[in-house]
């Protein structure tokens, strides 16, 4: 569903992916975890080119990602993205941060829309706020309606980079809640995260990056149980 094929990115000097190879299945959930700075956002900001690479080859559903124009919009449209900042439009209620999109890209009519939008609200717990603004939404309510927004557009992929981290401990749980699942619904997807809960729970394979490289990948329980490296060793120590 997803593809990297050696993917290569700088910032100047620095060689933030190195030779980046990556290939997501269909209904898989892969989640990336690794010390900040690793270059997991760079990665997944790549999967959706707000950020250019440098040399390597990204495909999305098959298709090589284009380098711009209404191919990538096109592109773009299947891919999901949610970020640590919920990224709401401010002046536009949750109702019509989830039709936007779907009305413009995609031409669905407005009804059909709206009717799509209170489902996925309704999915997310969060009908009820339909009509308010986002600053009155709670942090974890926010995160559910970017989610909601991000599934509006019916992706073939979800990206999501630390969807937890900006929000109080006491709202962290009701935001993994929907993407549990959404991952046991069927979705693809490619999870940033420090809860290492989650990943147990919720991943098919656990992908561990430092320092631009993916240093080793393996299902949950091999990946926390016995890591291969020393690198893996150390980083789970220091976060669980
Ligand atoms: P964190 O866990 O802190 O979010 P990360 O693994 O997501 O870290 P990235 O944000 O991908 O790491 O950053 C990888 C490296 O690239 C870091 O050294 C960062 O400082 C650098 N970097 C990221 N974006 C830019 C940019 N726009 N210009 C220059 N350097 C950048
Ligand atoms: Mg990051």
């Amino acid at each position: 569903m997803v593809g990297l094929e050696s993917v290569n990115k700088h910032f100047g000097d620095l060689h933030v992916l190195k030779d980046i190879s990556l290939e997501v299945q269909p209904r898989e959930v892969v989640v990336v975890v690794g010390p900040s700075g690793s270059g997991k956002s760079t990665l997944c900001r790549a999967i959706n080119r707000l950020e250019t690479i440098d040399s390597g080859e990204i495909r999305i559903d098959g298709k090589k990602l284009p380098e711009e124009g209404a191919a990538l919009a096109d592109l773009r449209a299947d891919v999901g993205m949610v970020f640590q900042s919920f990224n709401l439009f401010a002046h536009r209620t949750v109702l019509d941060n989830l039709t936007l999109a779907p009305t413009r890209v995609r031409k669905t009519k407005r009804a059909v829309a709206e009717a799509e939008a209170m489902a996925l609200l309704d999915r997310v717990g969060i009908a009820g706020k339909a009509h308010h603004l986002p600053a009155q939404l709670s942090g974890g309510q926010q995160q559910r309606a970017a989610i909601a927004r991000a599934l509006a557009m019916h992706p073939k992929v979800m990206l999501f980079d630390e969807p937890t981290s900006a929000l109080d401990p006491e709202m962290v749980g009701e935001v993994l809640e929907v993407m549990v699942s959404l991952a046991s619904e069927g979705m693809t997807m490619i999870v940033v995260t420090h809860e290492m809960g989650f990943a147990r729970r919720a991943a098919d394979r656990v992908v561990f990056m430092d320092a631009g490289q993916i240093v080793e990948q393996n299902t949950p329980a091999e990946f926390f149980d016995s890591p291969q490296t020393e690198r893996a060793r150390s980083f789970l120590a220091s976060v669980l």
